[in-house]
């Protein structure tokens, strides 16, 4: 985590406050945290460009839960006086997390409430008010329209992911919500890209905002040791099994385009007894809960997930990221192997590229602006694929002109250098122990 030299007590937050981000063991403020917190203490709008991995949750929260309880007041039954929506369930849970971390010192009721779980719940943590609400759209609207929810007392708005939000379809769903919330009100929205419909959107909430912007793709992926395995795609599963037989790849997240696809990957990753489980928008969200905890807990050593609610995902130790599919947009390349070197740590992201998946691996290079390097030394190593890759950059065409080689441990000619050849993992190959397999299959060295 990139934090600044500016310690958390010269932004004039309150004890209780500073004593439970002491307690996390932050020191500094992150970029995002330092930029954003003094103008939101001073109950500015503000208009966040940055994404999660770079402490936007605090940046909103520790300024929130500071007016909340300074200017203290009693919620009535069914309303609350933050309200901060948040795309997926999962970032919803999370963001709930931060606020009773960052507030346990404090005497503050916070709620999250996210669809695909039962209602009854959440109705009952909901009647005597709250302080802080955290939904996604849709159950909010749910709830709203049974009349088990007031929003005429919202003092703060966060639009968390506001991008993310368009994608998934929740403009309506934002705008009624908009309608139903007080005017008079300290509004954020936080984006990690700026679109032209996000900056009308901004038009729309934000009064007079303040603009802060970090860029963390960069920064974040700096820290990721980043690799392509060029592999024919009948090869994939038999290329990841060879992958997870190094024991240096503790835990790992695999990333899969459809939900289907994640599932194959999973039942034939069971058939190898590797203990691996789903995450995507077809699971239940029990199920879902559940299978995060697993992993989280280190029971389940690989899950494997689609984008949409990958996206945000704060697991701790996640030592690999693993592509099994490029994805299609380079923005989500960015998104997931930032799952990887959460909070300073660093991490390997590996990606699979089939022949048809070159273009996509040029744009994802284009979009971090670097090449990213090439192990070559896999049994399932495609060399027609790496040829061609090659002989595209060296013809400087398909890759819009731009230039490789511009950091110091990318290659022209799109193969490794000898020393970082042969290598999945972080640790020294001489330290490294090899996964035992009960079935004999031409194995990586690793
Ligand atoms: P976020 O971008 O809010 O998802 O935060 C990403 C990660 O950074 C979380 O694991 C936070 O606990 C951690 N974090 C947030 N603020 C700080 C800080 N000032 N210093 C160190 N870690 C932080």
């Amino acid at each position: 985590m990139e934090s600044t030299t500016v310690g958390f007590d010269a932004l004039n937050l309150i004890d209780p406050i500073c004593r439970a981000v002491n307690e996390e063991g932050y020191t500094s403020p992150t970029p995002i945290q330092q930029k954003s917190i003094p103008h939101l203490l001073q109950g500015l709008d503000l208009l966040g460009c940055a994404q999660t991995g770079t402490g936007k949750t605090a940046a909103f929260a520790l300024p929130i839960m500071q007016h909340l309880s300074e200017n203290h007041q009693h919620t009535g039954s069914g309303a609350a006086r933050a309200l901060v929506l948040a795309p997926t369930r999962e970032l919803a849970c999370q963001i709930s997390d931060s606020f009773e971390t960052y507030g346990r010192h404090l005497n503050l009721k916070h709620c999250v409430v996210y669809g695909g779980v039962s209602l009854k719940p959440q109705i009952r943590s909901l009647r005597k008010g709250v302080d802080v609400l955290i939904a996604t759209p849709g159950r909010l609207m749910d709830l709203y329209r049974q009349k088990y929810l007031r929003l005429d007392k919202i003092e703060v708005f966060v639009l968390d992911e506001a991008d993310r939000m368009l994608d998934m379809g929740f403009l309506p769903d934002i705008k009624k919500i908009y309608d139903m919330i007080p005017k008079k009100r300290q509004s954020m929205l936080f984006s990690a890209t700026l679109p032209p419909e996000i900056m009308r959107l901004t038009k729309l909430f934000l009064n007079d905002p303040v603009q802060v912007s970090v860029n963390p793709p960069a920064s974040t992926v700096d820290r990721i040791d980043q690799r392509v395995l060029f592999v024919e795609r009948e090869n994939k599963n038999a290329l990841l099994e060879s992958v997870l037989q190094d024991d240096s790849v503790e835990r790992a997240l695999v990333f899969a385009r459809t939900k289907h696809g994640a599932n194959r990957i999973v039942k034939n990753l069971s058939r190898l007894r590797i203990k691996a489980d789903t995450i995507h928008g077809n699971k239940s969200q029990t199920a879902r809960m559940d299978a995060l905890r697993k992993f989280r807990a280190g029971k389940v050593r690989v899950l494997v997930a689609t984008d949409i609610v990958a996206r945000g995902l704060d697991v701790d130790g996640i030592t690999h990221v693993i592509n099994y599919e490029l994805p299609n947009e380079a923005e989500s390349y960015v998104h997931r192997v930032g799952r990887t070197a959460r909070a300073g740590a660093t991490g390997v992201a590996l990606s699979f590229c089939d022949a048809g998946e070159k273009g996509y691996l040029r744009r994802i290079e284009k979009t971090i602006n670097k090449t990213v390097n090439v192990v070559d030394d896999h049994p399932f190593h495609s060399e027609s694929i790496a040829l061609k890759r090659a002989s595209a950059e060296k013809s400087g065409g398909k890759f819009s002109g731009r230039r490789y080689g511009n950091n110091s441990s990318s290659r022209s000619s799109g193969r490794p250098a000898k020393n970082e050849r042969n290598s999945y993992s972080r640790k020294p190959a001489a330290k490294r122990t090899t996964f035992k397999r009960r079935a004999p299959r031409p194995a990586a060295s690793v």
